[in-house]
């Protein structure tokens, strides 16, 4: 069946675009949701940006991201406060219902200290988030970025923090990229649906030779990911929105985008 309505698109997929080139590309192609990144809203002006999202009935899924909260420094712990603010604010003017986190980590002290801090830090911001009515989604990463990225490496680890901080606002977004080796994924998947938390669900593939453990992600059916499984399980844990596409890639990055932009959709259809 050819279906769009659930397809949303990162901006960071089709990196080359601007912020209006992507609204206006996505929409022209029958594409309904976008996540964007806040790089692109550099020097913009917010509301100008929500009338051509409006104009073009673009539904704003996330704003990506958030988040970098451990830091030996205490002064650094703070700046990330305020700059997580920031994106909230950001989000609520341009009508995007949730802030993506890469949690971040120090390599300068354990993942357990960074764990610790991770969860004081969105706790702090639970009462900001709320009153702007935006969700707060945690996105563990992939072990290979538990250096610098992100102390929240599992599913597992990613639903004991939303336990414990047991609020409304803070979900976790799950993305295949990072989760698809986890022998205990469709357990985790089924908890954390349970518990009201999957916010948001991010599509890609993994390369088997892989150049770039960043900038070399496949679109879905080019790699080993078993896409169409993990998405059964998180609709079955009662999940019903969008399917973001999140490629980061030189190599289609290289491409003209307008092709490219037909190629995610082909691949959406065949592979997710
Ligand atoms: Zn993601």
């Amino acid at each position: 069946m050819i279906d769009f309505s659930k397809l949303c698109i990162h901006t960071q997929t089709t990196k080359p675009w601007s912020i209006e080139e992507c609204i206006i590309n996505f929409a022209s192609a029958g594409v309904k949701g976008i996540s964007i990144w806040r790089h692109l809203l550099k020097g913009k002006d917010l509301n100008k940006i929500k009338s051509l999202l409006d104009s073009n009935q673009m539904d704003v899924v996330s704003l990506v991201r958030g988040g970098f909260f451990p830091s030996v420094d205490p002064k650094k712990r703070l700046s990330a406060i305020e700059d997580n603010k920031l994106a909230i604010e950001q989000a609520s003017a341009i009508g995007a219902p949730l802030v993506v986190l890469v949690c971040g980590a120090d390599s300068k002290q354990s993942l357990e200290v960074s764990r610790q801090q991770i969860k004081d830090s969105i706790t702090e911001l639970i009462p900001f988030a709320e009153k702007r009515k935006v969700k707060l989604a945690i996105e563990p990463l992939h072990p290979m970025y538990g250096a610098e990225k992100s102390a929240i490496l599992t599913l597992r680890q990613a639903n004991e923090l939303c336990e414990i901080i047991n609020s409304p606002w803070v979900g976790i977004a799950i993305d295949v990229y990072h989760l698809w080796w986890d022998d205990q994924l469709e357990n985790e998947i089924i908890r954390c649906g349970k518990n009201k938390n999957i916010l948001a669900f991010h599509i890609c593939d993994w390369l088997a030779n892989t150049l770039d453990f960043l900038t070399d992600r496949g679109l879905m059916g080019e790699g080993c990911i078993n896409i169409k499984q993990i998405r059964k399980w998180v609709e079955a844990a009662g999940f019903n929105g969008y399917n973001e596409v999140e490629v980061f890639s030189d190599r289609l990055w290289a491409k003209d985008q307008k092709k490219y932009l037909k190629d995610i959709k082909k691949s959406y259809l065949n592979y997710s």
